[in-house]
């Protein structure tokens, strides 16, 4: 065999584990909680910020400075692990001076030890990859033209909403908007100037709002805002104010040119969210038949 192409003798594990992306570990916690690292080797910039010898001896003091809610996040995720002998898979942030957190990924076995459990694992930087995670997550939930939640987004949202308002009878409305003669819009002015008016559309509609409320774009030129806490009678007030701040915006191609129908719907506690979206799809339709740029709403 050519003397180039031998193989390479392996590394020993020990001479091997500072150059691996990431830490390979032994974590232990007694029966009485107190937690420790027995072994933290590898390589990766996080091990070099680390106090090695201080999570040698206790790693609590650690765990309990992690960011917001990472603490009982991680804590929960040992203790559920130690009861059912079930691998350790969470991530958590670990603080960076001078930057942004890093996003560590943690995944350990568990063995019962005579005094408390101790964990074979190890930990990635997976920074990159959350990153990645978040802005798809955001393409994913995003209007490309007018930068608000989607359909997809809304639904999401407003389930969750939904399920607040059974729980504690507060009150949560939606209105539907849609612009009227659209098509008409768009054939004399074309369709830039109308996907323009979407997108100012969008902006003064949001300027309107409440930061808790919503405003999503469903498809097309029509929109929905989900307004929690908020009964009818208070929806209506607000969807008559947005209707006559659009109708007297300066939208670039003559006043009164962009109007909105709109229709209002409140949440009955426990009704299926179906029950809501139609009410508001059928006030919406009775403003399109009361002659356009109002607001119904349905009792
Ligand atoms: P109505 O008052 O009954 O709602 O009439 P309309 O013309 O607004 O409703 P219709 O559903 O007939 O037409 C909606 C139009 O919206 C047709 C479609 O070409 C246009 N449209 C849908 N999405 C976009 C978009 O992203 N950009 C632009 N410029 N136009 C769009
Ligand atoms: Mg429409
Ligand atoms: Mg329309």
């Amino acid at each position: 065999m050519p003397v180039n192409d031998m193989i390479p003798t392996p590394h020993s594990a020990d001479n091997l584990v500072p150059h691996i992306p990431g830490v390979i570990f032994q974590f232990y916690r007694s029966h009485c909680g107190r937690m420790n690292f027995p072994y933290l080797e590898g390589g990766g910039e996080a091990l070099a910020l680390i106090d090695r010898p201080q999570l040698t001896e206790d790693a609590g003091n650690l765990i309990e400075q992690l960011t917001g809610s990472d603490h009982p996040k991680i804590m929960s995720a040992i203790e559920r692990s130690a009861r059912w002998m079930l691998p350790l898979t969470t991530r958590f942030r670990l603080p960076f001076p001078k930057e942004k957190p890093h996003w560590i990924a943690v995944s350990a076995n568990p063995e019962p030890t005579e005094n408390g459990v101790r964990w074979n694992g190890m930990m990635m930087d997976i920074t990159d990859q959350v990153a990645e995670e978040q802005r798809l997550r955001k393409l994913c939930d995003t209007d490309p033209l007018t930068g608000l939640p989607n359909r997809r987004k809304l639904m999401v949202h407003l389930t969750h909403l939904a399920s607040l308002s059974t729980r504690h009878g507060t009150p949560l409305s939606i209105m539907m908007l849609d612009v009227d003669h659209f098509k008409k819009l768009n054939d004399r002015w074309g369709h830039l100037q109308g996907d323009n008016v979407l997108q100012q559309l969008a902006m003064q509609t949001q300027l309107l709002l409440r930061c808790e409320d919503m405003v999503a774009r469903l498809g097309g030129e029509e929109f929905m805002v989900v307004l929690p806490l908020t009964p009818l009678q208070q929806c209506h007030k607000l969807a008559d104010r947005l209707r006559h701040a659009i109708a007297s915006h300066d939208f670039g191609i003559g006043e009164g040119e962009v109007t909105l129908s709109i229709g209002v719907a409140e949440y009955r506690c426990g009704e299926p969210l179906r029950n809501m979206i139609e009410r508001a799809d059928q006030a919406l339709y009775s403003a399109k038949e009361d002659g356009r740029d109002c607001v119904s709403l349905l009792p």
